[in-house]
């Protein structure tokens, strides 16, 4: 098949059924034409690097050069980035065509994407149901088949807690694995960006195109790139023997775990027994306080990073005021949904000279403690498992109007992020309703080939 064909049948298919899904906020028909145009010239050549050709989709909170970049938000309609985010030109690099923009939580803030300023994303596998967040345009088109494959971005687990609902694949890497050049931050020293797709292979594939040092992230690590497409191989001769997983009892504890997480992910324990994997308890102590820190470090980053947007640099502007600190407050109140403003305030408020020290600061110590656990429970394991998120997704506007509800749903994602580490989502089952459920794999810092390696052998 040519890459033409192929991007001509996905946009058809977009135009026959995101109209109920609506994963997507831009598609780019004609860039991606062109671009599969110019694939099939190299394909033509005898080129066989292995994205060529192969249409993707962005989450709309990476640059895209000459392409809308929204980050599901009023405040940047009509916004056109002059460059492309690393990523983005990696992607390209590797002949890979963009199809478009994917939608989400307002600058990545939710669980849900129901707090897109756009509309909301419907899961493929049930249309009352939320895709999950904030990646959930980038979920649901993979799950949907209106991409090949996508990228997201995860900051307390938007990659595999959408993955997860969508009954998809999506890997967090390890934080300054993949440039963060180019992408919006929410919080910086959280964010990380990765792949969605169908399966392991295809992100081992992605990997390979997207991780590498950037001199334009500072924060970009300057370590070595394996080739992760060889943990199928090694899979293939060594199987998984010999490798050690933990899970933390405080995790299997949590209130208000569904049973059918709880079974599908024995189940998978089982299988994991089964291809020679020892499985043991291990204790990460300070789970307790993991969604209070990271809901203050978070918005704390949130605050700082979102303070650009005044209405003179970027995207909308009120014209209504009659002055400056007008002009500011009616702009930021129009141009953010009512999370983000949550999110600002939140945020300021625990960075404000009186109260850092209380909050700021108090969560920055957890921070470094969740972060020792895992550093000692690594002493004796490979991989962390874990469910996901502690059921499968919600019905639409169950749990709009309770924001702490919202957050609890993300304990089994976020330490992760506060530790730097890498962790996967790969389906493990379907609860009674036919939704999808997914299981989690955590490793240590750059060891994303144990957890392709794992993904693979159990899929
Ligand atoms: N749900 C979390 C939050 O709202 C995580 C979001 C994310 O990973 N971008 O902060």
């Amino acid at each position: 098949i040519s890459s033409v064909d192929l991007v001509t049948a996905l946009l058809e298919r977009i135009e026959s059924c995101d109209g109920e899904i609506q994963a997507y906020i831009t598609v780019d028909e004609k860039g991606a034409l062109a671009s599969a145009r110019k694939a099939d010239e190299r394909l033509a050549n005898g080129d066989s690097t292995p994205l060529l050709g192969i249409p993707v989709a962005l989450k709309d909170l990476l640059c895209t050069k000459g392409l809308a970049t929204t980050c599901a938000s009023r405040m940047l309609e009509g916004f056109v980035p002059q460059y492309d985010a690393t990523v983005v030109e990696k992607l390209k690099e590797s002949g890979a065509v963009i199809l478009g923009k994917t939608n989400l939580d307002e600058f990545a803030m939710g669980s849900s994407t129901e707090n897109s300023g756009f509309h909301i994303t419907r899961n493929p596998w049930s249309l009352d149901h939320v895709p999950g967040g904030s990646s959930g345009g980038s979920a649901a088109a993979v799950a949907a088949r209106l991409c090949t494959a996508s990228l997201g971005t995860d900051t307390g687990g938007s990659i595999r807690q959408p993955a997860s609902h969508c009954g998809v694949v999506g890997i967090k890497p390890t934080y300054g694995r993949v440039s963060r050049f180019g992408l919006v931050s929410y919080a910086s020293s959280l964010d990380q960006i990765g792949p969605i797709t169908r399966d392991v292979r295809d992100t081992a594939i992605m990997l390979n195109a997207l991780c590498g040092h950037d001199p334009r992230d500072t924060t970009s690590a300057n370590v070595a790139v394996p080739d992760f497409t060889a943990a199928l191989d090694e899979y293939e001769t060594q199987g998984l023997k010999g490798m050690v997983a933990g899970i933390p009892k405080e995790f299997l504890s949590v209130k208000g775990l569904d049973s059918d997480v709880e079974k599908a992910f024995y189940h998978s324990v089982k299988q994991l027994e089964s291809l020679g994997v020892e499985v043991k308890e291990i204790s990460l102590p300070h789970t307790d306080y993991a969604v209070a820190a990271y809901y203050v470090i978070a918005p704390s980053e949130a605050s700082s990073n979102l303070a650009r947007f005044d209405g003179v640099r970027y995207g909308y502007r009120d014209t209504e005021a009659a002055d400056l600190i007008g002009m500011y407050k009616k702009t930021k109140s129009k141009g953010f949904g009512d999370e983000v403003q949550r999110r600002i305030i939140t945020g300021t408020y625990a960075l404000s000279a009186g109260y850092y020290d209380a909050y700021y600061g108090q969560a920055t110590k957890v921070r470094s403690l969740i972060s020792q656990d895992f550093s000692r429970a690594f002493e004796g394991c490979d991989i962390i498992i874990s469910p996901v998120a502690p059921t499968p997704a919600f019905k639409i506007g169950e749990n709009v109007d309770d924001p702490l509800t919202m957050y609890l749903t993300d304990i089994f994602t976020l330490s992760t992020n506060m530790a730097g580490l890498p962790g996967i989502s790969i389906p493990c089952g379907h609860g009674k309703t036919g939704l999808p459920i997914g299981f989690q794999m955590m490793a240590n810092r750059f060891d994303e080939m144990a957890l392709v390696r794992a993904a693979y052998g159990l899929e």
